[in-house]
């Protein structure tokens, strides 16, 4: 897929596909490995019993509170959840989230959404990339893989560059899949226990975005915020131009 014209949820759609695919790479050697040694597949789903995603209490936890262990009884899983459960589940969603943009799924449901993104419209990619951050989310939590989100500050000599809409120094990449598929995004700030996230404000908004769309949190593609990064001089502010800007 090239990258180029995808509006800003594009640009999320797209970062949270690659990032849940290289989840999905993790998830099937513990699927593979699960299914080879299959007396591990206690150990390794050990932790999910504890998980509140799948309504189950922590039955060992909690001395003073005497339904824990009912709880764990009436809610939890008719069997111990394996990898490969996990995998099936994960599957299904994504199955599920291709039909919803009519993708054909002819084997790998992910590559059916992912192939899609490139032609949904805009409103449609708001949907399919929160379905797809859920998914990442999920699968990376630290009751499945335990695996953290693919993200890292942006670095910057002396100080790292400022967001152009809010000035704040919290930029984040997000380095999964191809390196043109790379995207920057803002944090926003937190002051005084609340966060406020950096969210374009439209036609006019100081981000610099070819497609700026008002309330979407701030995304730029990796190559136009290095870009402005190697071509400002002392300010310690990142420009991130595009062809849009004046
Ligand atoms: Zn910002
Ligand atoms: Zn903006």
């Amino acid at each position: 897929m090239t990258p180029h014209h995808l509006s800003p949820y594009g640009w999320h759609a797209l970062a949270a596909a690659h990032s849940l695919h290289d989840a999905r790479v993790l998830l099937a050697i513990h699927v593979d490995r699960e299914a080879r040694h299959n007396t591990s597949s206690l150990r390794d789903a050990a932790p999910l019993l504890r998980s509140p995603i799948w309504g189950v209490r922590h039955a060992s936890g909690g001395h003073g509170d005497p339904t824990s262990a009912i709880l764990t009884l009436e809610r939890g899983p008719a069997r111990v959840t394996t990898w490969a459960d996990i995998s099936r589940r994960l599957d299904g969603r994504l199955t599920w989230l291709a039909q919803q943009i009519r993708a054909t799924v002819a084997e790998d449901p992910w590559w059916a959404v992912y192939e899609t993104l490139p032609r949904l419209l805009p409103g449609t990619a708001a949907v399919v990339a929160r379905h797809l951050a859920d998914d990442d989310a999920w699968v990376r939590s630290r009751d499945v893989l335990d695996l953290p989100a693919a993200v890292v500050p942006l670095p910057g000599e002396p100080v790292p560059p400022a967001c152009p809409a809010c000035r704040q120094r919290n930029l984040h990449i997000q380095q999964t899949g191809p390196i043109e598929a790379w995207t920057v995004v803002c944090a926003g700030e937190w002051r005084d226990g609340r966060h406020n996230p950096c969210l374009c404000v439209g036609a006019g908004c100081g981000c610099g975005m070819e497609v700026a769309v008002e309330g979407v949190a701030h995304i730029w593609p990796r190559a136009a915020v290095l870009a402005g990064v190697r071509s400002e001089t002392t300010s310690g502010q990142a420009r991130i131009p595009c062809e849009a800007r004046e």
